[in-house]
Parts: C-alpha cells; structure tokens; sequence
C-alpha cells in the first residue's frame, strides 16, 4: 500500500523501451525531480516520449532501468490500486461512461453528494454548458461522448477529477479546434484544478505552457531543456 502522498516526483536515471528484445530505448536516462504542488508541462515533436513518460508514473508499464520515485518510495513497491487511487489521469480520448453527467462526475467519489459535484463543475467552469444541456445534469451521454465536442468532454473530466481531489494529475490535453468559449472555460478550469496538485500535462496550448512552473522539452526520449516559459 502506498500511504497518502505529498506529491514529490522523481525520475533516477531512467530508461525504457516496449519492446524488449528489439531493445530501441524510447526513454534514455530520464532524470528530474519536482517539488509536491507544481505543475510541469511536457513538450516536444510527435513521437518524442511524452506519453511514455506519464505511462511510466502511472505505471502502464515498468521501467526497465532506473527508478520512478513519489515522494521517495519507488513505485515499483506499491499496489496499483493505492498508487492509482492516489493520481487523476486524464488522457486525450477522455474517458466518459455510459450514464448521466452528474453519474459521470461523480465516478471516482459516488459517495459524494450532488452539491459536491456541482460546486466542483463550477469551480472548474463546467457548470455553465451543462445547464445548456437539454437535462443539465441528468443529461444521459453514452461512452463514447458523442453528444458532446471534445471540450466539452475534458471540461467533464476536470470536474471528476477536482472531486477526486487527488495529489497527482495526468493530462493529455485535447488537440482538436476547440470553439473559443469552450477553449476560456478549459483555460480558467485547468488553473484552479491544478491549484495543489503535483500536475504533468502534455500542453498543447500556449495558455498552459506559460503557465506552468517547469516545462520539460523531450526529443527522442531525453530532456534536451528544462525551464519556464521566459527561461526557454
Ligand atoms: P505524440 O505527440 O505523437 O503523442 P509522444 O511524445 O507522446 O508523441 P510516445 O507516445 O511516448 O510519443 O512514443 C514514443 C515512441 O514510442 C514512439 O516511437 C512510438 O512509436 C513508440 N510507442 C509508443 N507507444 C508504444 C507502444 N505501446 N508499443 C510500442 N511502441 C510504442
Ligand atoms: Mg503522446
């Protein structure tokens, strides 16, 4: 089990590669450690490694070389479960269920009550176009979200994950043309659901890279720079 973290993030010296006999590492001594409550912004071409680095800590996979630390415990040496519960992991194709939004916000906390969930789509700026909805918050979206734009989506997703309240986040952000509306309430959420956290977001907008305390530049799977937006 792994006790409730702080939210400190070391990578030691690490290396991997997904497929091990042909042995083409993807990742090659990774080092860096981040204090607890930053947020860190992944950056770099296609093909690069930023996925495979968030794919490390929340260990989809295990290194091969090296050590990934939360707050000094190797990951390796905890349950998935306690590692998992303990980090919010928000990928691309956000992943929504077959129910309603507020069943949808509340996914990771059915213990909460609605107001809860509410007062977390308000604080992250949700609130607004789920009142828009047909049934607001009783609106049914089926898995795929198709009802709703991708934004959308990801404005969901931060919802759950600021009632989640976990010390660590995961974010891939949305690519897709998002209208401008969509792309302020995605803007102003992401800031206050960051607030505390221990965050690595693969950016995609200047908005969050600015914004972020440290970026990391990766290329060919090493860290070729490191620093803030005026640093770099
Ligand atoms: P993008 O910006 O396109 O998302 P990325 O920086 O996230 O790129 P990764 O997804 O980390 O890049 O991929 C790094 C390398 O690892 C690429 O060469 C990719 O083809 C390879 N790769 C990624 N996932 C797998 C996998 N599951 N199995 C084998 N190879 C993979
Ligand atoms: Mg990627």
């Amino acid at each position: 089990e792994m006790p409730q973290v702080k939210g400190q993030v070391e990578f030691k010296n690490v290396g991997f590669t997904y497929d091990e006999e042909a042995g083409n590492k993807i990742l090659d001594n990774i080092n860096f450690k981040v204090g607890q409550g930053s947020t860190i912004a992944l950056v770099g071409p296609t093909g690069a490694g930023k996925s495979t680095v968030i794919n490390l800590l929340s260990r989809f996979y295990d290194v091969q070389e090296g050590e990934v630390l939360i707050d000094g415990i190797n990951i390796r040496n905890v349950t998935l479960g306690s590692l998992r519960s303990q980090m919010g992991v928000m990928l691309q194709d956000t992943f929504l269920f077959s129910g309603t939004v507020m069943s949808n916000i509340k996914y990771a906390r059915p213990d909460a009550t609605d107001e809860e969930a509410i007062q977390a789509a308000k604080t992250v700026c949700a609130h607004d176009f789920i009142m828009n909805l047909k049934e607001g918050y009783d609106t049914e979206i089926n898995e795929r979200g198709t009802r709703l734009s991708i934004g959308e989506r990801q404005l969901i997703s931060f919802a759950r994950a600021l009632l989640a309240d976990p010390r660590i986040l995961i974010l891939d952000e949305a690519t897709s043309s998002i209208d401008t509306r969509t792309e302020l309430a995605l803007q102003n959420g992401l800031q206050r659901l960051l607030k505390g956290r221990t965050s690595f977001i693969i950016a995609h907008r200047l908005s969050t890279i600015k914004n972020a305390d440290c970026i990391m530049y990766i290329d060919s799977g090493s860290i070729v720079e490191r620093g803030t937006h005026e640093e770099l």
